[in-house]
């Protein structure tokens, strides 16, 4: 079995009444690209600070490469994290911020930190603050994975992106992950991306965890039935709705199910990973326990 990078257990937060982070339980194993995808509000970057010791007070269990958050400057150590903002010593060249991070990091990875900079066509001399916000996101994502950590996290690393510079990071986040066994946490409110680049899913809605699967087992056991106006509960059990739909003659489910859905009256269809995680966004939204229900005319 693989090691677990990150583990929760009953992981909640509150701010005055309201929970960022309800009864969080999951267990991210190593080597994966794990996408965190919810609306915002949801709790991702909540979760996220958590993980890095930037939170230090919850309820419930949170471990992380082995013990509590930031227990010691060796597990930092281990961890690389890119803010919202990308943030960065905008005083600093683009050098100097080379060899300010070589500087802390003994693990630092100079060829591919200079390959990363020269495919950019970030000048050295160029001062941090003058760069282009795609331009600094791409930089502070560069100097995170120089830093060669076991754990990279990426709080929403693509939103000032536009879609070429989102294509250039994704890619290189990609080509990253492949070449090393290192486990990536990104969040994201673009499911889009997600897809490109994630084999493991968590669908965080309204302070919850809906979903924590990899995502070839998301596709494998969630599914759209399309048969004769017909109730959730005429569905053979084990097969649990996420999101339902009826017309006057027609039902459309979004359902999982371990098992194969044999029924002549039932059209079986596949959904993408975009399906899948508006559905229980949708579901989560609308009705905290309940499946959603629509009528359309
Ligand atoms: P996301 O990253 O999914 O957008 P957040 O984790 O930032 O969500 O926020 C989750 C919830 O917690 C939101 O309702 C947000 O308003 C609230 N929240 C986050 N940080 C604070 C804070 N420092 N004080 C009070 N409420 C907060």
């Amino acid at each position: 079995m693989s090691n677990v990078v990150i583990e929760a257990k009953n992981l909640s937060k509150k701010y005055k009444k309201k929970y960022a982070l309800t009864d969080c339980n999951i267990s991210i194993p190593q080597g994966r690209v794990v996408g965190l995808v919810g609306p915002n509000g949801a709790g991702k970057s909540t979760l996220m600070q958590i993980a890095l010791g930037l939170i230090p007070t919850y309820m419930g269990e949170i471990n992380v490469l082995g013990s509590i958050p930031a227990q010691d400057a060796s597990q930092l150590a281990k961890i690389g994290f890119v803010g919202q903002d990308a943030p960065l010593y905008s005083q600093f060249d683009v050098r100097d911020s080379l060899n300010f991070g070589k500087w802390l990091n003994p693990s630092w990875d100079e060829s591919l930190i200079s390959d990363r900079v020269e495919r950019l066509g970030i000048t050295l001399r160029q001062k941090v603050g003058s760069l282009s916000g795609g331009e600094r996101a791409q930089l502070a994502l560069a100097l995170a994975v120089a830093k060669n950590p076991e754990l990279l996290i990426l709080d929403e690393p693509t939103a000032s992106l536009d879609p070429l510079a989102r294509m250039s990071f994704l890619q290189f986040l990609m080509e990253d992950a492949a070449s090393h066994s290192r486990t990536v946490l990104i969040s994201s409110h673009l499911v889009s991306d997600l897809e490109r680049v994630c084999d493991y899913i968590i669908i965080l809605v309204a302070s919850k965890v809906q979903l924590a699967l990899p995502v070839d087992e998301v596709l494998a056991t969630h599914k759209r039935l399309i048969c004769k106006k017909r109730p959730a509960s005429s569905l053979p059990t084990g097969v649990e709705v996420i999101e339902e739909k009826h017309s006057t003659s027609q039902s459309i489910f979004i359902v999982r199910s371990e098992d194969k859905i044999w029924d002549p009256e039932v059209i079986v269809e596949p959904l993408d990973l975009e399906d899948v995680v508006l559905a229980y966004m949708g579901s989560a939204e609308s009705n905290k326990k309940n499946p959603i229900v629509k009528e359309v005319l």
